[in-house]
């Protein structure tokens, strides 16, 4: 079903959703996938920006943690440099990583939001768990990890989702 890969809002970048945005939806907390939705393979230091919001969500207590389907030790090197907690082997498009997630975190569906950059395992794991989710655009085109059939499937994806609905980027969270 299609509607099991629409994502509640779509926003370019993470770092354009202001933690008083979460706030006001009642997020308590904030799951993000890692490759290509907070950092890029060929800048894993992460941009001045994101480095920026992570500060500003440290700020207001939203804790960030990472849902990636990679394994605990490359998870664990690359969310190093930025202090936060993550679940690795999520298995997206499953629900059983987030749910995880939220059972650390002693939250309800309803008090956290899923940001990715991809519908087929992304959104479709955050529908799963039936919580929010933020579709954002991938950092770069090509990476090492998303392969050419993935980005098909992901295009196809797109596609049908778009003659159902309107899939245009907000500048914010509304
Ligand atoms: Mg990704």
């Amino acid at each position: 079903m299609i509607e099991d890969l629409k994502p509640t809002w779509l926003i370019e970048k993470i770092y354009e959703i202001q933690p008083e945005d979460f706030i006001r939806h009642g997020f308590k907390a904030v799951l993000v996938d890692l490759d290509n939705t907070l950092i890029a393979w060929n800048n894993p230091d992460g941009t001045p920006e994101l480095r920026a919001w992570l500060t500003l969500m440290k700020q207001e207590n939203l804790p960030v943690v990472v849902v990636s389907n990679n394994n605990f030790k490359r998870v664990k090197k690359a969310v190093a440099p930025f202090d936060i907690n993550f679940i690795s082997r999520a298995m997206k498009p499953f629900h059983f990583g987030i749910i995880r997630a939220i059972k650390q975190l002693k939250l309800s569906q309803a008090e956290v939001v899923f940001i990715g950059d991809q519908l087929m395992t992304d959104i479709h794991a955050a529908n799963r768990a039936g919580i929010k989710s933020i579709l954002v655009k991938p950092l770069v085109k090509s990476d090492a990890w998303v392969t050419k059939l993935n980005r098909a499937r992901e295009r196809r994806a797109w596609s049908k989702l778009a003659r159902q609905y309107d899939m245009s980027y907000q500048d914010r969270l509304e």
